[in-house]
């Protein structure tokens, strides 16, 4: 027995170890946990009287990897010999644990994630339970780092190098059918049955050598520099990698080399080259922000970790819904997934009906792809009930707006709403642009009105942007956490303001593209750069995608709204000539690119015949600079102006919001690995070349002048 792990042995010699760290619902790699798990590798190893072992979960997952977090501190912290060291002592382990001469089995009885899988690939035997919900995978690389416990060595030496890479590149899940099919577990059963299976397998064949530690041993499919097979697939692995992170992600890159060159050697070489490719990821910054932002800081907003305290938990029973378009429809389908009943109101039971009908579609896929059951979808559906009478909104605990983007009919629907449900307890309205603190005038309790700004589509885009109105209480603030919990989504806080946050650091993207098409910049080199900056599409695709007349509208009512303190953008004349040509962007078929029916977009040839492109063209690390760069100092001016007030926030919902370059870890990430100071000596040359719109803010300079960054001394805004 020790800490963390149980250990029994049986009458018949075979030894039990049942993973359950104390005080935490899921079992994590940490110190405490390898330490155990090595003195019972040796009790089993040395002690004549125990045959073999079972290795298993007290909880209802078996585990789920690494602590991160451990990962996350020592990233880049020590030196490069520790850090190898370090990488490498996992790999040590598990190899000791197949070599010691007993045979270990693994008694999957849920989820194995990470370094949970490696240990069982490590074992010389499988046994999952039979559930398909059960989710086993090798993560790291959407952190940024590889499968250091041996998963880039093991999984391919028993599924077959091509069948292992999809897993390993992406990171995907596979049920433990596909693992049984894929030859990465040996047998599925009963879950009461895996451990006593486990143990048969031990008393009735317990071979204690792994395949690759036989004479003779081949990889499924082949292994090789000179076999055409594996030749091809690196090829194309390597031409697919590229093409999807156009060498952003070294992680990627890193495990087709592990892979290709482990298994040209035997396996105590190939942990090593696996350790050394680990350790170069460890040191490289994009995966410390990565872990610190994808992982550890998602996390803690997932917990709610800015919740108020002090405020009773809330809880959602019925919502309403006002608008039942593609917002009103997706926040329906979410939340009565996750068992709330909806009131969907619209203006017509038609509309209504056709939001609900949208769920409808959702369910059908899902029950389709067997990733719900009929009678859950049916059950779904039943909490969705469409009307157009406000009385139905009686004993509603939250209503949240998704009509028009108008100002007086979200007044309207605002009144109409606190007539029919005077003690609503929240009001919300999902508007895009329109300030909160304006909207809450229309409701008689400012303090409980709050901006929940969702993404499209709903029920794919993780993120919430949570916009306290200046009366906005601290209460509303938990409550509306507590509904953004409920739906299992990640909430970021920020304060009103034009465009809040996510908006308005958005835009500047596509206003950056604009602007490089006034520069003359040719536009294939403008999407081509924005995409390798890390960006998911380019800056005019993207334009055409939200629809140029949006951001024309959003432009003419921010000019009246500022009056004289509107300051034009350097590309606002070319949107007012596209609107002219009546070319609004994608759904209106033609925008920057052109959508030929049936084939494929290209980008419109009148935009260089409008704006011809210069004689000289820009390096691309230019143009990937001015748009990561014209993001992150509009995020700093929003710290600043504490419309965000926590610099992890601004990363997460850049990352999760609209795709900011993840390998960044997000904007304030990316100045901080660049230096404050580099990056605000940098900006002012852009203010220099292209205008005022890179300027550096106050912050900055400050944090420059005294030598600061935001995750080393975290920097809170002023208001906190
Ligand atoms: P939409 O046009 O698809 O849907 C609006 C719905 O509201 C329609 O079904 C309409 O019939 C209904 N409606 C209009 N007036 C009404 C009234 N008086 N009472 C009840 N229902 C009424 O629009 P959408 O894209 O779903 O956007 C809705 C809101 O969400 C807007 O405020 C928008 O700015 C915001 N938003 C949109 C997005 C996006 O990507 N589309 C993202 C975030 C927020």
């Amino acid at each position: 027995m020790t800490d963390t792990i149980k250990f029994e042995v049986d009458s018949d010699g075979i030894a039990l170890l049942t993973i359950d760290l104390p005080g935490r619902s899921m079992n994590v790699i940490n110190g405490d946990v390898s330490r155990d798990l090595s003195s019972l590798i040796e009790k089993v190893a040395t002690d004549p009287a125990i045959k073999g072992a079972v290795i298993t979960s007290g909880k209802p997952a078996f585990l789920a990897g690494a602590d991160l977090g451990m990962l996350g501190s020592q990233a880049g912290a020590s030196s490069v010999k520790d850090m190898f060291e370090n990488a490498h002592a996992m790999n040590r382990q598990m190899r000791r644990l197949e070599t010691c001469g007993k045979p270990f089995a693994a008694a999957i009885n849920g989820l194995a994630m990470g370094g949970g899988l490696e240990i069982t690939l490590a074992c010389h035997y499988r046994v999952c339970a039979d559930d398909p919900k059960i989710q086993l995978a090798l993560p790291e690389v959407k952190v940024g780092l590889l499968p250091g416990g041996g998963g880039t060595q093991r999984l391919p030496r028993l599924m077959g190098v091509q069948a292992s890479l999809m897993y390993l590149l992406k990171g995907d899940s596979m049920t433990p059918q596909q693992a049984k099919a894929g030859n990465a577990v040996h047998e599925l059963a009963p879950l009461a049955d895996i451990v006593a299976r486990a143990k048969a397998w031990i008393k009735e064949k317990g071979d204690p050598v792994q395949p690759w530690d036989k004479k003779g041993f081949k990889v499924p499919g082949g292994e090789g520099a000179f076999n055409p097979a594996i030749v091809q697939t690196f090829t194309g692995g390597n031409a697919m990698a590229q093409k999807e992170t156009l060498g952003n992600f070294p992680a990627v890159q890193a495990i087709l080399s592990c892979v290709y060159e482990g298994h040209q050697v035997p396996m105590d070489a190939a942990l090593r080259i696996e350790s050394r490719y680990f350790t170069k990821l460890m040191m490289d910054p994009s995966s410390k922000a990565m872990i610190r932002s994808l992982f550890i800081n998602k996390q803690a907003a997932d917990k709610l970790a800015r919740r108020p305290q002090g405020v009773d938990k809330f809880q959602v029973k019925t919502l309403g819904v006002l608008g039942a378009g593609m917002m009103g429809a997706g926040i329906a389908y979410v939340s009565a997934e996750a068992g709330m009943t909806v009131i969907l109101l619209d203006t017509t039971m038609e509309a209504a009906e056709r939001g609900k009908a949208y769920s409808q579609g959702l369910v059908d896929k899902g029950v389709q792809r067997g990733k719900v059951s009929a009678e859950k979808g049916q059950a779904l559906l039943g909490r969705i009930k469409p009307t157009t009478s406000y009385d139905d909104l009686k004993g509603c605990d939250l209503v949240i707006e998704a009509v028009f983007e108008s100002r007086d009919i979200k007044d309207d629907v605002t009144r109409k709403t606190e007539a029919a449900v005077p003690g609503l307890p929240v009001f919300a309205s999902n508007t895009s642009t329109l300030p909160i603190t304006g909207l809450a005038k229309s409701f008689s309790r400012p303090r409980d009105f709050i901006g929940l700004h969702f993404f499209s589509p709903v029920d794919r885009m993780p993120l919430v942007e949570i916009i306290m109105g200046k009366e906005t209480s601290q209460e509303t603030l938990a409550r509306a956490m507590d509904y953004v919990g409920q739906i299992r989504k990640t909430p970021i806080v920020v304060n009103d303001s034009r465009g809040f946050y996510t908006s308005r650091c958005f835009g500047t993207y596509v206003a950056e593209g604009l602007a490089m098409l006034a520069d003359g910049i040719v536009p294939a080199l403008i999407e081509n750069g924005g995409k390798q900056a890390g960006m998911p599409v380019g800056p005019l695709d993207v334009g055409d995608a939200v629809s140029i007349e949006l951001g024309y509208k959003v432009r003419e009512q921010t000019k009246k709204d500022l009056g004289d303190a509107y300051k034009p953008a350097p590309g606002d004349h070319i949107v007012d000539r596209l609107m002219e040509l009546g070319r609004l962007g994608k759904k209106a078929g033609k925008g920057y690119y052109e959508y030929p029916e049936g084939g494929k977009k290209f980008l419109w040839p009148g935009l260089t015949e409008n704006w011809p492109s210069a004689a000289d063209q820009p390096d691309v690390t230019e143009v990937k600079k001015r748009f990561l760069y014209r993001q992150a100092v509009e995020a700093a001016r929003c710290l600043e102006e504490t419309v965000l007030t926590d610099p992890a926030d601004g990363d997460i919902g850049a990352i999760f919001g609209w795709g900011f370059a993840p390998f960044t870890g997000g904007p304030f990430s990316l100045i901080d690995a660049v230096g404050v100071d580099a990056f605000v000596r940098e900006c002012d040359r852009l203010a220099q070349q292209y205008g005022a719109r890179f300027a550096p803010p106050k912050l900055l300079r400050d944090m420059a002048a005294k030598g600061e960054s935001f995750y080393g001394s975290k920097v809170k805004a002023a208001a906190e």
